[in-house]
């Protein structure tokens, strides 16, 4: 594998038959990344609940943090000065770093719209009665212009401006190891004309994110395009032509779990054989649709997100269906007196010595030790759904594996 300047290198190990699916490997200086990889998300420089030893031992390969967060809270030049994110959270291994742009979208138009990616990147449809009240419709906390995104923090209510540079900036200061350049994330709600004029922006602010950012750092361009063929086809031949190391796919994905499928599909055969990364999405399903369409690594708070709510993933062997989100609900009073282990076919820490009554029991009683115990195995079940998936691609039965999940 050859790498470039910041020792970054992608090399495709098998495609598979059948689909657009592709075993690979990232290379970095702080180690690999088998794809397709689920990437846990460490917003505040720590997946919730959970230390670095923990990802460690769950064998986590690499983590994403927020630009947006870290740039408030504790602030990039601290952790500068502490010797960057991997020693600041004492992680050797790959971190990713979005670049704020997205937090313009969720905390933002999103917030107005009651839209984010970690609720559900589709809108959520209010009901009449919500809409004459006027539920969830927030104060918009941010003004783009061609030059930046001013924003008012959510911390301490201060207004901030990021732009292009200043992106480029932070994310040095985190010293991670794969950036992503600025942009500007439009709601699924936005008309055509507003993603066009938005997407002119991104790619402005691409061109900077190239010229000024930190060369020992690999760069992911963020195509964006929204729901609508022709600007996602421009997007993607914009951004495909400029030196990034790997593509990500971002903005709005449409309305529906169908219309993201439709975005990947107008995007992705155009792409060539750098990496692909979507951003923001984490469910069993979804996974599985863009594995298929060629996707290499995603990320989201999802599992370790619906853990803390008392979500606990189960795999098929275990009664995991996609009408029960591959989950059950330990608040449930079917799990009273249940002695059995979350998952009896997991081998994570919980599950080898934790049974689902006890974890009810934790959960109810608001027992800090429950947010851990479930996001290790929601987190482990995550890494062992991708061992299974990368598995099926060098075996060539990955759409199998498909029917036998999603059925
Ligand atoms: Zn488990």
């Amino acid at each position: 594998m050859k790498a470039n300047a910041s020792g970054f290198a992608f090399k495709i190990l098998r495609e598979d038959k059948e689909s657009m699916a592709r075993l690979g490997v990232i290379k970095t200086n702080r180690g690999y990344i088998d794809t397709p990889y689920f990437v846990p998300v460490a917003t505040l420089a720590s997946v919730r609940a959970l230390g670095s030893d923990d990802l460690e031992a769950l064998g986590v390969q690499c983590a994403l943090a927020n630009t947006y967060h870290l740039h408030l809270k504790p602030g990039d030049e601290l952790i500068k000065k502490l010797g960057g994110l991997h020693s600041f959270m004492s992680f050797d291994r790959p971190i990713f770093s979005d670049s704020g742009g997205f937090q313009a979208f969720s905390l933002g138009c999103g917030r107005e719209d009651s839209i984010n990616k970690i609720g559900g990147v589709f809108p959520h449809r209010r009901t009449t009665e919500e809409n004459e009240e006027n539920v969830g419709k927030k104060e918009n906390l941010t003004k783009i212009t061609d030059q930046g995104i001013s924003f008012k923090s959510v911390y301490d209510g201060t207004w901030q401006f990021l732009d292009a540079r200043t992106s480029m900036l932070i994310q040095s200061n985190l010293g991670s190891d794969i950036i992503m350049a600025f942009d500007e994330c439009t709601s699924p709600l936005s008309g055509y004309d507003y993603t066009k004029e938005a997407m002119k922006r991104t790619h402005e602010w691409a061109g900077i994110s190239l010229k000024h950012h930190d060369v020992s750092q690999a760069i992911y361009g963020i195509i964006q395009g929204g729901w609508f063929e022709d600007l996602r086809a421009e997007g993607t031949e914009f951004i495909k032509s400029l030196p990034f190391d790997g593509m990500a796919i971002g903005g709005s994905l449409g309305n529906c779990k169908k219309d993201m499928h439709q975005v990947l599909d107008w995007v992705v055969p155009q792409l060539d054989d750098r990496p692909r990364h979507l951003l923001g999405i984490g469910q069993v399903d979804d996974i599985f649709e863009c594995v298929e369409r060629g996707i290499d690594t995603f990320d989201c708070v999802f599992p370790t997100r619906v853990a803390r709510r008392g979500g606990i993933f189960i795999s098929p062997e275990s009664g995991g269906r996609p009408d029960n989100k591959f989950r059950i609900n330990i608040k449930s009073a079917q799990f009273k007196d249940d002695g059995t282990p979350i998952d009896p076919n997991c081998r994570c820490p919980t599950c080898r010595r934790y049974i689902r009554a006890y974890l009810r029991h934790l959960y109810l009683a608001n027992e800090l030790s429950y947010f851990r115990l479930a996001s290790v195995h929601n987190l482990h079940f995550m890494q062992r759904l991708m061992h299974e998936i990368r598995e099926s691609i060098n075996n060539g039965t990955f759409m199998g594996l498909k029917e036998k999940w999603l059925g």
